[in-house]
């Protein structure tokens, strides 16, 4: 022990001054024993000064001590070397921690009992539009004021989230939840669900739209049905039945359409393009749209068609002949007789080519023309229903455009004409520049085209007051729309 070794000490130098003044007499002890307690003093004083002085600089080694002096600061050291391990060991899960938080695909931000803000990471910055470290202490309802949040936080009924409108933006939407932890500390998680519930509000019109199709025609369908039931008999004259039969026909057909024009869209969504790489022989393909085109218009229209023969392109045949074929009977429905239709089929400048559809038809308003590729978009619903058309031609039209890397690009102006594009990429260009390819023979047909393109033929009949059937590129008549058969082609 320290204060045992330097009372030793003392003693000693308390013998030794004892001796010296029985041997010497007069003040001769006291003196000795003043020596010796002075050099303990300076002994001591020297090695404080030194301690002092490793003290502003500790992650030195300690200064060389004698005694209990020298003790005391190697242990004093291994305590401070032990220490800081532990601080940078804690600093590093710290650390990893954090850089884990900020990782975090959600927004979160430590709160206090008050709702101030202690920690936030970056995603909830963003989200939120809160500054990290700036806003650290700020309450956090001053800075996030919208109303929907402002009652949830209030609430403190958290146990389910809530959706609210993200502060500061009108496009995002936010699920956030308050999770207590802690002494009385919350967690607020947020996390962006904008494209989840543009989803869910597609989903919904969708349905909506689709009942809304269905339902009309159906309604008519089941009128009919029970004046046919109801009727008694030989209260209604053969020719009356017929043109109720007929009138019913049409509806169903109407419901066919659609129904085979939602599988197809449905199909392209879902499937993934399986593209065996060769040419669509798209110069043999479009006479198949032509016959189809000419068909409809019944000689209305004159219509011109510049097909470059040479140009080819990589893709499906049987949806770029469905893309097609919608583009080009939309221009015959859409324009009155008389009307010039001019169709191209083209390399374009960048080394690409495009489908070019020109009419001299009624025109498009430019407010609708963003609109167009929706699903079920007119506009005009009874034109468009009286043509057999379903308001998703254009939507699967787009869709085939995105397959092949295309774009469709549409100009028009009231009472003038319009002007549908799918313009190719340079890369879609067959065969491909890079390659020295043999330019494709004998192009195979496509043996049951998409029923984007069945639909139009129908579109032609109902124009025509015909049963709605499909028109197949070989000249044959199928009576019904066959879903088996668009999967068949389209994901081959
Ligand atoms: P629909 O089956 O109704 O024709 P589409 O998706 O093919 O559906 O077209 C959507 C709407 O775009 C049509 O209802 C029509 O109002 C408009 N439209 C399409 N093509 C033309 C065109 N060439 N001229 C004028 N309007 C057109």
């Amino acid at each position: 022990m320290v204060w045992l070794r330097n009372l030793f000490l003392l003693l000693v130098a308390a013998v030794l001054a004892l001796l010296v003044n029985a041997l010497l007499g007069g003040q001769s002890g006291w003196w000795v024993f003043t020596f010796c307690t002075l050099a303990l003093l300076t002994i001591h004083l020297r090695n404080l000064a030194r301690a002092l002085a490793w003290s502003q600089q500790l992650d030195r080694s300690p200064p060389t001590a004698a005694g209990s002096w020298g003790e005391t600061l190697t242990r004093l050291h291994r305590f401070l070397r032990r220490r800081e391990r532990e601080l940078s060991e804690s600093r590093e899960t710290l650390h990893q921690w954090l850089a884990a938080a900020q990782a975090l695909p959600d927004g979160v931000v430590v709160l206090d009992s008050q709702l101030q803000i202690e920690w936030c990471n970056r995603e909830a910055c963003r989200l939120l539009g809160l500054r990290f470290p700036a806003d650290r202490g700020n309450q956090l309802l001053n800075l996030v004021r919208s109303p929907e949040f402002v009652v949830y936080a209030q609430s403190n009924e958290w146990s389910a989230p809530t959706v609210v409108p993200a502060p500061g933006s009108t496009e995002l939407t936010l699920r956030v939840q308050f999770v207590p932890y802690g002494r009385e500390q919350r967690l607020l998680v947020v996390r962006d669900v904008t494209q989840t519930q543009r989803i869910e509000n597609m989903r919904r019109e969708f349905v909506a739209n689709v009942s809304h199709e269905l339902r009309t025609p159906l309604t008519v369908l089941a009128g009919f049905l029970e004046t046919l039931d109801e009727a008694p008999d030989h209260a209604l004259s053969p020719e009356q039945t017929r043109r109720y039969l007929s009138m019913m026909r049409d509806q169903a057909g109407r419901m066919q359409n659609i129904v085979s024009d939602l599988l197809t869209l449905s199909t392209l969504e879902s499937t993934r393009m399986a593209l065996a790489p060769g040419a669509a022989s798209v110069p043999a393909l479009l006479a198949s749209v032509r016959e189809q085109a000419e068909a409809l218009s019944a000689g209305a229209h004159p219509l011109t068609w510049q097909v470059a023969e040479e140009v080819d392109i990589e893709g499906v045949a049987s949806e770029l002949s469905s893309a097609f074929t919608n583009l080009v009977t939309n221009a015959v429905r859409y324009t009155p007789p008389g009307g010039r239709i001019e169709i191209r089929w083209q390399a374009t400048a960048e080394g690409g080519a495009e489908f070019v559809v020109i009419d001299a038809g009624e025109g498009i308003a430019p407010k609708h023309i963003d609109r167009l590729t929706e699903r079920f978009y007119r506009v005009d619903r009874g034109r468009s229903r009286a043509s057999g058309g379903t308001g998703l031609g254009l939507a699967i039209t787009r869709r085939v455009a995105l397959r092949h890397d295309a774009e469709l690009a549409i100009s028009s102006e009231l009472g003038v004409g319009s002007t549908f594009r799918l313009v190719f990429p340079a890369e879609r260009r067959w065969p491909r520049f890079s390659e020295q390819a043999p330019a494709p023979q004998a192009p195979t047909l496509p043996t049951a085209p998409l029923s984007a393109g069945e639909s139009s033929a129908r579109k032609a009949a109902a124009i025509d007051g015909d049963t709605p059937a499909i028109a197949q590129p070989n000249g044959s008549e199928l009576a019904t729309p066959d879903a088996a058969g668009v999967d068949g082609q389209d994901t081959r």
